[in-house]
Formats: C-alpha cells, structure tokens, sequence
C-alpha cells in the first residue's frame, strides 16, 4: 500500500510547512546542507507536493537540529521538527514492511562522517535500537 505522505507528515508534526515561500535561506544558513542530497528547501517542496521520495533522501538524517535554519526563516519553520516528523515515518515504514532496522553505518560516505556530528550517529543508533 502506498503512504500517502503529507497525511502521514501532518498526522504527528503541525509545521506549518505550506507557509514555505522557497526563499532558500535555510538551505544557505544550514552548516552542513553541502553534504545532503537535497537541501532543507527542496526537501519542504517535495514534501509539500507530496512526493514520499523525501524519505530516501539523507537530509532528514543529516540535520543535526541546530536550529540555525529556523532563526533565518521569514516563516520561522522548524525544519529540524520536519526531518524529525520524516524519520519518525521512515522507520515506521520500515517496520510495516518488516524491513531490517539496523543502521548501516560503514555504507555512510567517509566524508559524511568524519564531517558529521558524533552524537547524530548515537542518536541514530538509539532512534533504531528503540524500534
Ligand atoms: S527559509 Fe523558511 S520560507 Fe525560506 S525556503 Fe526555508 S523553510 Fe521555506
Ligand atoms: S536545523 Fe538542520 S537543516 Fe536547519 S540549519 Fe541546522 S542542520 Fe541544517
């Protein structure tokens, strides 16, 4: 069965994402926005025009919660709440389809991770040990 993402996003997260005016600032304020394969902007424009391929992209894992992106914004959207609300989605799916968990770490791009904050991985770890 297909997810139909929005709902799904809108069901655990009141992120007020259609207020989103594209303007890019996050993407630019956000420290490590080089290393996701889209930027904060992009991601809110796909998830706003539905498109569950926001769930594949590391974005939603990367974001480190700084909160740097949402001091910017003219909408004061929280994107760092938004990537939570898609991980959140993300193993949920996992765990319908019956999909192992583990967290495949040594498949993680060296240059991700030697640049990535430490307690981002231990924080995935625990996200994944608790389903
Ligand atoms: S800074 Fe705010 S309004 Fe601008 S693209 Fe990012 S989320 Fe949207
Ligand atoms: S909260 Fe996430 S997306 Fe926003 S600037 Fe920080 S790391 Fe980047």
């Amino acid at each position: 069965m297909e997810i139909n993402i929005l709902e799904e996003f809108f069901n655990i997260c009141d992120e007020k994402v259609f207020s989103c005016i594209n303007c890019g600032v996050c993407s630019a304020s956000c420290p490590i926005s080089n290393f996701m394969e889209i930027t904060p902007q992009k991601l809110i424009f796909f998830l706003i025009n539905n498109k569950k391929e926001v769930l594949e992209k590391n974005t939603i894992w990367l974001c480190a919660s700084c909160l740097n992106c949402q001091a910017r914004c003219r909408k004061s959207i929280d994107f760092s709440k938004v990537a939570d609300a898609l991980r959140h989605i993300y193993l949920k799916e996992r765990a319908r389809k019956k999909l192992s968990l583990e967290l495949e770490i040594d498949k993680i791009k060296r240059e991700i991770l030697i640049k990535s904050p430490q307690q981002l991985f231990i924080a995935l770890q625990r996200k994944f040990a608790y389903y």
